[in-house]
């Protein structure tokens, strides 16, 4: 709906995990103009390593957002209310700590908030919380609960239509579905790139934000660096300099109209 639409579509980008293949990650965005939000846990389990301090000051420095993403890399649901807060808390002081500036953003491990995620990052100050909701072409009336639109994975169509569903459904986020869905044979990686692709054209067509997220460790493991670049070169061809942001930018160039919209396509 118009109503629902920013004044001019946004691009953003958006990353998990802190693993060093980040760098390599950084390195594209930078070589198409793109920046992004890196979500970084203080710690991950031993086989997912988390990139050093100077290589977290660097990204900072070359203007990318750094938000936490838990102190251990905890999925939030199941936690008590007190180890949520904590883990949330403690995560942002250790980049704090590491970076000598403030952490605004935070990325919820799994996506999932729990009961308490998003009343927590209200509470601790945050400025938005991401989910992996995806299909949407705006974040949602709840800065702490932003969706994004695609992830970098070549995602099975039923896994797609698991999250549209478990999502709330919607006629906006179903067309987005359709248009993610690989069509034809052939090796996923590189249909997965020329879908993106498509999907930034047609997303900026439409007054639209595209939010393109991943995991670099992901990317490597799946053969996605190619797919990865094609996309971001339609993104940065689609969408000018101007409208390219990080997703505490996002959280609030997002008119507060939205807030007034109907609980339906992308919204929880
Ligand atoms: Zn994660």
């Amino acid at each position: 709906m118009a109503d629902r639409r920013p004044s001019a579509p946004l691009l953003t980008t958006s990353w998990d995990d802190g693993h060093p293949l980040d760098m390599k990650l950084a390195e594209m965005l930078l070589r198409h103009g793109v920046t992004g939000t890196f979500y970084v846990p203080a710690r991950n389990r031993p086989d997912r390593p988390v990139m050093a301090a100077a290589d977290l000051r660097e990204l900072a420095a070359a203007g990318f957002e750094i938000g936490s993403h838990t102190a251990d890399h905890r999925r939030l649901p199941g936690l008590s209310r007190e180890d949520a807060g904590r883990q949330m808390a403690d995560g942002r002081a250790a980049l704090e700590d590491i970076l000598g500036m403030a952490v605004h953003g935070f990325c919820f491990p799994g996506g999932r908030a729990g009961r308490w995620g998003r009343s927590l990052a209200r509470e601790l100050g945050f400025s938005h919380a991401r989910t992996t909701r995806m299909l949407c072409a705006d974040p949602g009336p709840d800065p702490f609960a932003m969706g994004t639109s695609a992830q970098i994975y070549p995602h099975r169509p039923a896994a797609l239509l698991r999250n549209w569903l478990r999502h709330g459904g919607g006629a906006d986020r179903l067309a987005m579905l359709r248009a993610l869905l690989l069509p034809g044979d052939g090796d996923r990686a590189v249909r997965l790139g020329g879908v993106l692709a498509a999907l930034a054209d047609r997303t900026a067509r439409g007054g639209g934000i595209l939010h393109v997220w991943g995991h670099s460790w992901e990317i490597e493991a799946q053969g996605l660096w190619g797919a990865l670049d094609r996309a971001l070169a339609a993104a940065a061809a689609a969408y000018p300099v101007e409208s390219r942001v990080v997703n505490r930018v996002l959280a609030t160039a997002w008119p507060a109209a939205s807030q007034k919209s109907s609980p339906r396509g992308c919204f929880p």
